[in-house]
């Protein structure tokens, strides 16, 4: 069996025509139903435990709707407290998994026979399509960098904190106190301006951003190019380049900010050498690297200056103090330029096997050829190690981010809907594998040998096709499942839940209408909404409209069902104030079809404003909503959503009733997990039971304070759901923002009652996996829904030795239901290679796929472990991967040099972000409820999402011409990097800055702000106004842009340097030194490279 595709002709259905010939593209609609037998996924991976739940009770209470009880002070405290929350948090996913073993082995056996790779150095990106690129190495000579043993750094304070982290106040999101954040700690604001490098051994660039300049050898090359410029020792001083003599800020006033800070001096590889004008310049404190250290012996050569580069390896030599250069390090920026420029032109062709598609950040149109699209799946690796001693050796994770149901642009064509008939999709009879591309068809035709277990099938007589003289079937391009990497089959009868096929599922909308939900303005706006957002629930094909049924329910410490019936003049109202024994007291005209009921409806959404407008009820419950309008599904035998809009602590006497347990002082401690995890294990309970009713819960927060974020989402993220939070919820400020995430929310397509299995070809297998989900087996992972935006994680581990030849396969097979009610299946295939070389798996690592992957992993592991002991095995992972690939691929070199793989050179600056992220290091400003929030949202995004929340983007928006329609090249995440002269957005996919210098000439403001002064711009505006002029346009036109881009609404907040929101703006500035003591990139790098050492030594 080979599965080493060589890329086939163009199939005729590689391009995006709508419709497949000969097969059945799919015309959706209700199934008939049929009764039958009580076996849930019957054919499906095997039973699927029941969750059985008695039948409710009976009983119907009418009662008033308010409660009327005095407005219990819950200490619903005053908004403000804290303003971060407001700062849009994202959202979402994951629930406490099962326990993490934090520690990993240490890959300590020795690979015997990975040869040197030759050193040969090589641009930063791939060949697209050819072969695999030869060795592509990244020296990065830390050569003057005095890290080695003699003076050891400080013992940061937890985990890896470099230097103390700075002492703040106690939360208090207003930043009212400029002391708080006001000055800038000393130490984080680096010179700026600094083009470092050593002008002997460059030649001149061509002109290119200075980022440009790491990294590239230079012309004159040695067997070993000095890529990185030499680094200096943190806390040492360099030199600006000339004539931006003012680089050196030291505590940032607005006027000391250079415009120089965009190097105009010549990039290219090793930047150029500016003598140091300041030699005697000491950088503040840097860190637990020490403050100024001299050059040490021992260590290389210690950056010698000038023309001595390179050969210099002699005792240190008294220079002037010096500094690690950003710029000679390795640039996110850079590196995500060069594979735009290199990648983005052509189509990604999945027709070969192990190839490393373009980054995320690249934009780039897929041709399924054979595998599954980057967009569905992305690995870590795309070239396994044979052996698992050489993968426990590697330390590299080997897993894979697979998001079954993502949207694809609309160059590229959904997957084809195949339908076998009444026989179902065809599979291995063994391993029940789903006929693929790799299936092997032999004796002419008539068996099948599976490419996942090597079991022989017979082809059944109406799927037999004759043989080409290659072996291919002569109709394998004319079938989906034989020259695809994605496409569906429609399931039979034997896939559904109790041998019946499925209702149209039913979305639920539960409003909470106690006090602080009226008092908001978040009912009247949400039911104001929801009257033209029915017209838009998902539907699917060109159906006319959406098969969808509707409900509603209000709440606070009693529930309110609605009858919208459509032969009804007015809707009618049901309590039920039992919370504790919650059943559903209506079944017919609960659930309706939004088009004949519409009359109702829309009197009833008029109706709940105004009904509740005087309450004083304060208290909520929660677990009891969710518990009817799963009991309300299970009535009505379908699956679901429901959408919960909820804002306090369920404090009232009812099932998971909650206490305010938020205490941080915790922070730091053995018991800081706690504040992860659940504060009662009914959540759980009641989770699974709406996984087995294929209930997904979507859950809108809007709190003014602590509502214990960790334990209200555990529904929603064991159900495939989401989590929005709106902190301190006011119309006017956040209407937007709401409006736009719930309209997406509601609209996109979703899968309901889904399982998904992975299965691989023999020697690998899923172990392991990180998202939104419930597992009740080690195989199967459940989701109630998934829509577009979910990925599974899923790591995998050798369980038997892997073959060169063959290579290794995946299968994702995700059985689900649509939103039209119809059974499928979605299949994905991947190809991947496997390697007896080190060097092979290094070269086809992606390294943004490697961070979402050991971010998930410690955001799962903080729920188990302490947060230093998930950060420090973190660092160690990190310094295991890069030290086996030091001792194995790269060629001999002094130890002084950090050698970094080419596709992994920005694994240390990403790993630092996730490291100093708000939850494994959160800042005074972070709440327990943010950190939750964040926590579950990381565990389900996808790898352009992670990496755009770790390492946020900061775009100069009066660098370029005016009249340029392009977006605006990026520059790095660093304070040295905004001139106080320019504007910059920032966006983190959650969060979104406009950063305005104090120097901004008067035209740009009057443009922009519409005010004639800095000074007039007023701090912490949402919105820009929209004036008639060029620059205007185009920031908004930007904005829109940006926003278009992401999965939620990202509200804006204009920052003005210097002013006390700065603060919040600063802490995206992740190559800095962070105020809860993350280090800057410079310092983890040096720290990297020690721990590399010691790992070597
Ligand atoms: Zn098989």
């Amino acid at each position: 069996m080979n599965v080493n595709q060589s890329a086939p002709p163009v199939p005729p259905f590689g391009q995006p025509q709508p419709i497949y010939p000969g097969y059945h593209q799919s015309s959706y609609g209700g199934q008939p139903g049929s009764t039958a037998a009580p076996t849930p996924y019957g054919a499906y991976n095997g039973p699927v435990p029941g969750y059985q739940h008695a039948p409710p009770p009976p009983g119907v209470s009418r009662a008033p709707p308010s409660s009327g009880a005095p407005p219990a002070s819950t200490a619903q405290g005053p908004c403000g407290q804290n303003a971060y929350g407001q700062f849009g948090q994202g959202d979402v996913q994951n629930g406490p998994s099962s326990t993490v073993q934090m520690q990993r082995l240490p890959g300590s056996q020795p690979f015997g026979s990975a040869p040197l790779a030759p050193v040969v150095s090589q641009p930063a990106v791939l060949q697209p399509y050819g072969p695999p690129p030869t060795s592509a190495q990244v020296t990065a000579q830390l050569a003057g960098m005095q890290i080695s043993g003699a003076v050891a750094p400080a013992s940061p304070p937890s985990g890896l904190g470099y230097g103390p982290p700075t002492s703040l106040a106690s939360a208090s999101g207003n930043f009212p106190n400029s002391g708080l954040y006001g000055s800038y700690p000393q130490g984080q604001a680096p010179p700026l301006g600094q083009t470092q490098g050593h002008p002997g051994a460059q030649p001149p660039q061509r002109s290119v951003p200075p980022q440009a300049s790491s990294f590239t050898p230079p012309a004159s090359g040695g067997p070993r190019m000095p890529s990185m410029t030499g680094p200096h020792l943190p806390g040492q001083s360099f030199g600006g380049p000339p004539g931006s003599q003012s680089n050196h800020v030291s505590s940032p006033s607005p006027q000391a900010l250079p415009s120089g800070t965009q190097m105009t001096g010549p990039p290219g590889p090793p930047p150029p050498m500016h003598s140091s004008q300041q030699p005697g310049y000491q950088l503040q404190q840097n860190g637990s690297f020490g403050p100024a250290r001299g050059p040490q012996p021992n260590y290389g050569s210690p950056y010698p200056g000038a023309a001595t580069f390179g050969s210099q390896p002699g005792p240190p030599q008294p220079l002037p103090p010096k500094r690690l250069d950003p710029d000679a390090i390795p640039s996110p920026i850079q590196v995500i330029e060069d594979d735009r420029n290199n990648r983005g032109s052509e189509p990604f062709v999945t027709g070969v096997r192990g190839q490393v598609p373009p980054l995320v950040t690249t934009n780039f149109l897929v041709k399924d050829q054979g595998n599954a699209s980057p967009r569905y799946i992305r690995c870590t690796s795309y070239n396994i190690p044979c052996t698992s001693d050489m993968a426990k050796q590697a330390q590299v994770p080997l897993a894979a981010v697979i998001k079954p149901l993502a949207r694809l642009p609309p160059e590229e064509a959904s997957p084809y809907v195949v339908d076998h008939g009444e026989s179902g999709p065809l599979r291995c009879n063994r391993c029940k594998a789903y006929m693929c591309p790799f299936m092997q068809f032999i004796e002419g035709g008539r068996r099948f040998q599976c490419c996942f277990c090597s079991c022989i099938n017979d082809v059944p007589p109406q799927y037999f096709q004759h043989l080409d003289h290659t072996g291919k079937r002569v109709d394998a391009y004319d079938r989906p499942e034989l020259s695809l990497g994605s496409y569906e089959f429609l399931a039979t009868v034997d896939y559904c839940k109790n041998n019946k096929f499925p209702s149209p599922p039913a979305f639920i909308f539960m409003i909470d209408v106690s006090y602080n939900a009226i008092r908001s303005g978040l009912v009247r706006l949400l039911c104001e909404e929801l009257k033209s957002l029915l017209d838009f629930l998902p539907r699917e094909g060109g159906a006319e409209e959406s098969a969808i049924r509707v409900g509603f329910v209000t709440y606070n410490k009693v529930l309110h069902f609605y009858n919208v019936k459509s032969s009804l003049a007015q809707p009618q109202m049901m309590v039920v104030s039992d919370v504790g024994d919650m059943f559903v007291p209506l079944l017919d005209g609960f659930l309706v079809n939004v088009n004949e009921s519409r009359a109702v409806i829309t009197s009833l959404l008029d109706q709940i404003p105004e009904m509740f407008a005087d309450t004083r009820e304060t208290e909520t419950v929660f677990a009891p909503v969710i518990q009817a309008g799963m009991e309300a599904l299970k009535a009505a035998e379908c699956a679901g959503k429901l959408f919960l809009f909820h804002t306090s602590l369920p404090i009232a006497e009812a099932p998971g009733k909650l206490k305010n347990r938020d205490d941080r002082k915790l922070i730091n401690t053995d018991k800081e997990k706690t504040l992860f995890q659940p504060q009662t294990g009914a959540y759980q309970t009641l989770a699974k039971e709406c996984v087995a009713q294929g209930c997904c819960v979507d859950l809108f927060l809007f709190p003014n304070q602590y509502v214990d974020v960790a334990t209200l989402s555990v529904v929603p993220q064991l159900t495939g759901g989401s989590v929005y939070k709106y902190a301190c919820f006011q119309v006017e400020n956040d209407q937007e923002r709401f409006l736009s995430d719930l309209r997406r929310d509601v609209q996109k397509v979703i899968g309901f009652d889904a399982v998904m299995r992975v299965r691989t070809s023999t020697g690998i297998r899923a172990v392991d996996f990180f998202g939104a989900f419930y597992m009740s087996n080690t195989t199967d992972v459940e989701l109630a829904g998934l829509d577009g935006d979910k990925t599974v994680t899923v790591e995998f581990k050798h369980d038997d030795r892997l073959n060169e030849e063959s290579g290794a396969l995946l299968q994702c097979a995700l059985l689900y239901t649509s939103c039209a009610g119809q059974r499928r299946l979605r299949i994905h295939n991947l190809a991947l290679n496997c390697c007896t070389q080190l060097a092979d798996l290094y070269r086809n690592c992606e390294t943004d796929t490697l961070i979402n992957y050991m971010a998930k992993f410690a955001y799962r592991g903080v729920l188990n472990s302490p947060v230093k002991t998930v950060r420090d095995a973190l660092i160690t992972q990190c310094a295991q991967i890069l030290a086996c690939y030091r001792k194995n691929c790269a060629s001999p070199s002094s130890a002084g040099q950090l050698i970094l793989p080419e596709c992994m050179k920005l694994l240390p600056v990403y790993l630092n972000c996730v490291l100093k992220s708000d939850v494994l290091q959160p800042g005074a400003e972070v709440t327990t409820d943010d950190r939750a929030y964040v926590r579950q949202l990381v565990i389900s995004m996808d790898v352009a999402e992670t990496n755009v929340f770790f390492y946020p983007r900061l775009l100069p928006l009066t660098k370029s011409p005016i009249e340029s329609t392009t977006e605006p090249p990026a520059v790095r995440a660093s304070e040295e990097r905004l001139s106080n002269g320019d504007i910059y957005l920032l966006e983190n996919g959650l969060n979104l800055f406009l950063w305005v210098g104090a120097s901004v000439q008067q035209g740009v403001v009057q443009s922009l702000f519409g005010v004639s002064s800095f000074s007039q711009i007023t701090s912490g505006l949402s919105v820009l106004p929209v004036l008639d002029n060029l620059l205007s346009k185009k920031v908004r036109g930007l904005i829109d842009n940006l926003r278009a881009q992401r999965s939620r609404y990202m509200k804006l907040i204009v920052v003005k340097q210097e002013d006390k929101l700065e603060m919040l703006f600063k802490h995206f500035l992740v190559e800095d030194k962070s105020l809860s003591g993350g280090a800057s990139y410079v310092d983890f790098l040096c720290h990297m490279h020690k721990e590399i050492r010691q790992l070597l030594s």
